[in-house]
C-alpha cells in the first residue's frame, strides 16, 4: 500500500528539513507562546474559500493526531481539506464517514484526497481492486476529487511507459467518474523533462482520456520545471480542475511566484478548488508557516 508520503520518499522529492516538531514561535516576529495557543486566539471569521493540503502539517498530525490538527486548521480559518493519508479503507486511520463528520463538525469541507499506486501490468488486477476500495471509501466520505500525487519516472522511462500510465489513469478515471468522483494527477517538476523530445507533462495531458482524467496543477512545481502555470491554464482550460498553491516555503514568501496572476487565471477558468501546500518551513515551524500562508492569502485582494 502506498500513500503520498511513501511516493514522495521514493521519488526523493522530500526536501531537507521535513521532520521537525512544532515549537515555540519565539523566532517569529517577536511573538511568544505556543503556536497552537497563538492560533486559538484568532477568531474564525474568515469567509474566504481557502483550502489546505494536510501534508503541510504531516509532522503535527503524527505528533498530535488528526483531530487536533483539524481543530487547529479550522481555527486558522481554512475551509477546504485535501487529505494525504489513505490505507485500506481508512482515512487517517478513521472510517470515511467519521473523517468526513469530523471535518464538517468544524465548519470545513473534505474536498479532495491524495491517494495513489504505481502501475505494473503484472499486478493490474490487484491494483485496480485497490482503486475500487479507494474509490468506494472516498465516495462514503463525499470527496469531489481523488488525486494520484506522483508517478515513477527515471532515465529509462520511455514514451511507451508513459502511454501505459495514461491508459492506467484513464481506467482509474473511468471508475472514479462512475462513482461521481473526479480523478486527477498532481505534478512535480520531473514532468517538465523530455523523453524522446516530448515534454512528459504534455504527453500526459495529450494522451489520457480527457473526459475522465483531470489535472491538479501544482503551480510551484510547474514553475520549478521551467514552465508557465498561467499559459497551461489558458491553453487547456478543460483539463485543470484543481490547483496546489505552493511556494518555496510559506505562500508569498519567496516573491518569485506571481500568485495574483495565477488566481486571476484560475478564476477566469472557473477553478475554485485549490489547496495551500507548505512543504518547507522558514523557521522549522509548520504550524506558523501554515498560519502565515493563510494570512497572506486571506489579506490578498486577489483571493476570493
Ligand atoms: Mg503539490
Amino acid at each position: 500500500m502506498q500513500n503520498r508520503r511513501d511516493f514522495l520518499k521514493k521519488a526523493s522529492l522530500l526536501l531537507a528539513g521535513g521532520l521537525v516538531t512544532p515549537q515555540l514561535l519565539t523566532s517569529c516576529g517577536g511573538k511568544t507562546g505556543s503556536a497552537t495557543a497563538e492560533v486559538a486566539e484568532q477568531a474564525t471569521t474568515a469567509a474566504k474559500n481557502i483550502g489546505l493540503q494536510l501534508f503541510s502539517l504531516r509532522d503535527y498530525v503524527g505528533k498530535e493526531g488528526i483531530q487536533k490538527t483539524l481543530e487547529l486548521v479550522a481555527k486558522m480559518g481554512y475551509k477546504n481539506m485535501e487529505s494525504a493519508n489513505y490505507n485500506e479503507g481508512k482515512i487517517y486511520d478513521l472510517a470515511p464517514e467519521d473523517f468526513k463528520k469530523r471535518v464538517e463538525d468544524l465548519g470545513m469541507k473534505f474536498v479532495s484526497a491524495h491517494v495513489g499506486q504505481p502501475y505494473s501490468k503484472e499486478k493490474d488486477a490487484e491494483i485496480m481492486a485497490w482503486w475500487d476500495k479507494a474509490i468506494e471509501t472516498h465516495q462514503k466520505a463525499g470527496t469531489k476529487f481523488l488525486i494520484q500525487p506522483w508517478m515513477p519516472v527515471d532515465d529509462k522511462t520511455t514514451l511507451d511507459d508513459l502511454k501505459q500510465y495514461c491508459d492506467y489513469y484513464s481506467a482509474v478515471g473511468a471508475k472514479a467518474k462512475a462513482a461521481g468522483i473526479i480523478f486527477g494527477y498532481h505534478n512535480h517538476n520531473f514532468e517538465f523533462k523530455k523523453i524522446e523530445d516530448k515534454l512528459i507533462y504534455d504527453f500526459l495531458l495529450d494522451n489520457v482520456d480527457k473526459d475522465v482524467v483531470k489535472f491538479e496543477m501544482d503551480v510551484y512545481w510547474v514553475q520549478k520545471g521551467g514552465a508557465d502555470p498561467i499559459a497551461y491554464l489558458k491553453n487547456r482550460p478543460d483539463q485543470f480542475k484543481a490547483i496546489h498553491i505552493k511556494d518555496e516555503t510559506e505562500i508569498g514568501a519567496s516573491g518569485e511566484i506571481n500568485f495574483e496572476a495565477i488566481f486571476n487565471q484560475m478564476y477566469a477558468n472557473g477553478i475554485n478548488d485549490w489547496f495551500v501546500e507548505v512543504e518547507r518551513y522558514t523557521n522549522n515551524d509548520p504550524v506558523a508557516s501554515v498560519q502565515q500562508s493563510f494570512d497572506y492569502l486571506n489579506k490578498a485582494s486577489f483571493v476570493k
